[in-house]
């Protein structure tokens, strides 16, 4: 009795110990195995993540060695809620950064100015420039530049955030930037980069988490921008202006270092370094103007000693081709108008001449005429490449003097029948002469008669002629109703399928493929002109 009752017991506690304790106890010992695994899990792959950032971005900042003038060290301001938007795919690889990396969350903080990537040494830089024709400080007010990241080419790139919170040159402003700007900005550069169109590149986009107020709240967000280099006239002119003339010398030295280097150890290298820079803009202007690209602001701070296009806040491209088309609202007096930019250009550069007067040459009369040589130089070397961009536009190989005036008169006939600039190049190249209303009028047909007869004067097949005006005349350019309608469905209902669809039209704009028969068509007619708006 005594016993049965006591191993009777002992079995009841066993039992109770094998099917409710026992079991229990495995599955809460799994279950902290679990959570301690994949607690240990996500360690490791942050640790991964992070020796991985490390090796991926590789900075060896330069900037920084300059005189302290001409920067201030400034951390990029956290922000609440960091989303990546978009990430510059095909651009990521040029860099050779690993996509997977810049996706993850140490990747996006990092976009976001929350984390600052081994290797950075972040700074606003500081610069002065003529807006619109006066001088005034300006430095970078919502932007800071991480460093410079040297890709596996070995080349080096300025990586900056902008709209990365306030800095010592912020002046009132909030340093910060709305999604819809910054998304254009990522659009239309992406679009000018199709084009073959020197232009700084945007790598991402991410939204903060915090509101941005302009007119309206607005999402706010940060786009990480790469540039050659973020060198403008306009830093020059700092330096010039509040600088002494060795550190003139060491700013124009160190130019010439990073974008002219074969300059470096040449007794004439100032007058080198005007020159390259004037060429590089004549060039980069006369895309400008054969493209319809409107940049809209060039104040001397917004154009880069690189010769690549920077600053897409008020820009857009010409649908009908009017020498006098303004899209900036605040360019009240057209000082930015299309036919206006190479004069503003030439002007821009008149004034990078000035500041390099004391390096130029010791006796102060011969500095001015190298000054002013190198200026006139601008008009000769744009003239050249517009009227040679033309030529290639019309199916034109070779030169005859009577180019010029058969390049004028089609513009002049444009201008009367108010052409699609776009539309009109994309239908001479298919020889679809039916397509515009312009194509009917008395004044084309003679033209045409005198087009085929300078064609058929120089010895090329129609396929060649063909080959060269469509790799010469874009079949599709950002239009501003397409790049409206896109930014509206990103902004306002968090759809990024039409940015998506427009960015791979835009990749290669010479494809002449059907999927971007679309964005060929005009818009509705408006009651009032497209503007467009800066320092958003
Ligand atoms: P932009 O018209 O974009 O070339 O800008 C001209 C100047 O204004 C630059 O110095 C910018 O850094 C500054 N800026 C533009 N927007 C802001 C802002 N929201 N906060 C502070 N500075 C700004
Ligand atoms: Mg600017």
């Amino acid at each position: 009795m005594f016993f049965s009752g006591f191993f009777g017991y002992i079995y009841h506690i066993q039992q109770i110990v094998y099917r409710l304790i026992l079991p229990r106890f495995i599955l809460f010992y799994k279950h902290t195995l679990i959570i301690r695994k994949s607690y240990l899990e996500k360690e490791l792959n942050t640790l991964t993540n992070k020796l991985l950032l490390k090796e991926s971005w590789n900075f060896d900042n330069s900037y920084i060695h300059l005189p302290e003038k001409l920067f201030t060290k400034q951390d990029p301001a956290p922000v609440k809620e960091p989303k990546l938007i978009a990430l510059n795919n095909p651009l990521a690889k040029e860099l050779g950064l690993n996509v997977k990396e810049l996706e993850s969350n140490e990747g996006i903080e990092v976009f976001a100015g929350n984390r600052i990537p081994t290797g950075a040494d972040p700074i606003a830089q500081a610069y002065a420039g003529h807006q619109f024709g006066y001088f005034t400080m300006l430095g970078d007010g919502r932007a800071v530049l991480l460093g410079e990241h040297i890709s596996p080419s070995k080349n080096r790139y300025d990586i900056q955030l902008k709209g990365s919170g306030k800095t010592a040159y912020s002046r009132g402003g909030d340093g910060r930037a709305a999604l819809g700007p910054m998304l254009r900005e990522y659009i239309i550069s992406e679009a000018m980069y199709g084009l073959g169109i020197p232009t700084a590149r945007i790598l991402a986009v991410v939204t903060t988490g915090e509101p941005v107020y302009r007119k309206t709240v607005l999402p706010g967000a940060i786009l990480t921008r790469v540039a050659a280099s973020h060198i403008r006239v306009g830093t020059f002119q700092y330096i010039n202006h509040y600088g002494r003339t060795e550190e003139l010398k060491l700013l124009s030295d160190y130019t010439i270092l990073r974008h002219f280097p074969d300059y470096i150890a040449d007794d004439n290298r100032y007058s080198y370094l005007l020159k390259e820079v004037i060429k590089g803009q004549a060039e980069l202007i006369a895309k400008w103007q054969l493209a319809g690209f409107i940049h809209g602001v060039m104040n001397t701070d917004n154009m880069v000693i690189s010769g690549q296009t920077i600053d897409y806040g008020p820009c857009a491209f010409m649908d009908t081709y009017d020498p006098n088309t303004v899209f900036s609202s605040i360019d009240v007096n057209s000082r930015y108008a299309y036919k206006n930019q190479p004069y503003i250009a030439a002007w821009n550069l008149a004034r990078l001449a000035e500041t390099l007067v004391p390096l130029l040459h010791d006796d102060q009369d011969k500095a001015v005429q190298i000054a002013n040589e190198g200026i006139s130089d601008f008009g000769k070397i744009y003239h050249k490449k517009y009227l040679n961009g033309m030529r290639a536009k019309l199916g034109l190989f070779d030169e005859e003097p009577e180019d010029e005036s058969l390049i004028t008169e089609l513009l002049n006939i444009m201008v009367k029948y108010k052409a699609d600039y776009t539309n009109t190049f994309r239908s001479l190249t298919l020889n679809n002469l039916n397509s515009m209303d312009i194509f009917g009028t008395e004044e084309f047909k003679l033209w045409n008669d005198n087009w085929n007869d300078r064609k058929n004067k120089q010895n090329k097949s129609s396929e060649e002629i063909f080959q060269l005006m469509k790799n010469s005349n874009p079949a599709i350019i950002p239009r501003n109703h397409r790049v409206e309608e896109a930014l509206d469905a990103a902004v306002s209902k968090d759809d990024y399928c039409l940015m998506d669809k427009l960015l791979k039209a835009l990749s290669n704009p010479y494809e002449y493929s059907s999927e971007q028969e679309e964005y060929t068509t005009l818009a509705p007619p408006m009651s009032t002109p497209y503007r467009t708006f800066c320092g958003t």
